[in-house]
């Protein structure tokens, strides 16, 4: 009795009308890289693509994102950005497919993220370049309103292909995500990495995209940002001078402009920012999948 009553509680189940297959095989090998994910780290997630999906997709801490044909057949490949600010947790990482007859599939990873160390820098600036008067104010909202807009923009096209490049060779003189201490007031953590170099250095693009801005703004100075597709931008400020227009196409270590001191600066250095669907990323974390990311 207590067979049949298991029996027929499942039969509706099985027959639902959901697309998905019960008992068929799941088609999807998912696989992550690098295997230890770290607040402000990015990671690449390389599923088996077969032949007959009609959509393909990820999902992170319930956002989705794209996933593109990868560098081996029968692959797709997507990158994923674990902000500064992520709770150090267990997430799961999941790509849903649906073939073309309908059915769908998914599989999740379980992705835990772990606490990164950054440290704490107490700086001394003029008062004049902290405390803002209402007309720097005023331009400072308009230009990070200018930025928001821009990472907020919908880029499908992947642009981006094989390995990242470090845009400048320099030494690293300011960390990533340093919660930083501005004349005793605590302001935004530090959003990208700055590498000092001398003025007029050349400075390259880290990757294929096309340039999505070209500015002056009061903290970043002379300003190129890169749409890379996917909501992947990166960020080259305080330069001296820029050699790219809006709307240009680069590619792999194309000349984007040189190294200078211009905006909020202390002297002639890059600071290089990668953001990925509003996530701040540790640019060196690009320069780490290097050896998953080949063409
Ligand atoms: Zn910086």
């Amino acid at each position: 009795m207590k067979k049949l009553f298991l029996v027929l509680y499942l039969i509706p189940f099985l027959l639902l009308p959901t697309g998905k297959v019960v008992g068929a095989e799941n088609p999807l090998r998912v696989e992550v890289f690098p295997k230890g994910i770290r607040q402000g780290d990015v990671f690449l997630v390389r599923t088996s693509a077969p032949a007959a999906l009609s959509s393909i997709h990820g999902e992170f801490q319930g956002k989705k994102f794209p996933l593109a044909q990868g560098a081996n057949t029968g692959t797709c490949e997507g990158l994923v950005g674990v902000d500064l600010n992520t709770k150090p947790s267990r997430y799961e990482m999941k790509v849903v497919a649906t073939d073309r007859g309908g059915h769908s599939y998914s599989k999740g990873l379980p992705c835990k993220v772990e606490k990164t160390n950054f440290a704490v820098q107490k700086l001394t600036l003029p008062r004049s370049m902290v405390d803002l008067d209402p007309k720097t104010l005023e331009r400072v909202n308009r230009e990070s309103k200018k930025l928001k807009a821009l990472f907020e923009g919908v880029q499908t096209e992947t642009l981006w292909r094989g390995a990242f490049v470090r845009p400048v060779e320099g030494e690293l003189s300011g960390a990533f995500g340093v919660r930083r201490i501005i004349n005793g007031q605590t302001k935004n953590p530090h959003s990208g990495i700055d590498l000092r170099a001398d003025e007029g250095t050349p400075v390259v693009a880290c990757n294929g995209g096309r340039v999505a801005l070209v500015d002056e703004f009061f903290f970043t100075g002379k300003s190129v940002i890169l749409g890379h597709g996917g909501g992947l931008y990166s960020m080259y400020f305080h330069l001296s001078e820029i050699g790219v227009s809006e709307g240009a196409r680069v590619h792999t270590g194309d000349l984007l402009g040189r190294v200078g001191s211009t905006g909020r600066s202390t002297g002639p250095h890059l600071h290089w920012g990668m953001i990925i669907r509003g996530a701040r990323i540790d640019p060196l974390s690009f320069l780490r999948l290097t050896k998953h990311l080949q063409e």
